[in-house]
């Protein structure tokens, strides 16, 4: 195992650690909203979120139709702060 291996382990491991983090901090929300009687609506389009996504993700904040919209939008993020490799 080279260098480059041992780094690239360690920064998937920072990535996942994130990752989970802000899961934590999504499904916080999703507790929040819960209170607020408004968990289940889509943060963009203020439409109800399906059932059936909700069992799949309970912290979704986005429905079916705006969350690859959102996905775009954070990866274009995520570049900024982890630029691709070249
Ligand atoms: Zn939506």
């Amino acid at each position: 195992m080279d260098y480059a291996e041992i780094s690239t382990d360690s920064h998937n491991l920072r990535l996942l650690r994130e990752k989970q983090l802000q899961e934590l901090t999504e499904i916080d929300i999703a507790l929040k909203k819960i209170e607020d009687k408004t968990y289940g609506i889509c943060e963009m389009c203020d439409e109800q979120i399906g059932i059936k996504r909700l069992k799949i993700k309970p912290h979704a904040k986005f429905c079916i139709h705006c969350r690859p919209l959102y996905e775009k939008s954070i990866k274009k993020e995520l570049s900024v702060f982890f630029p691709q490799k070249k």
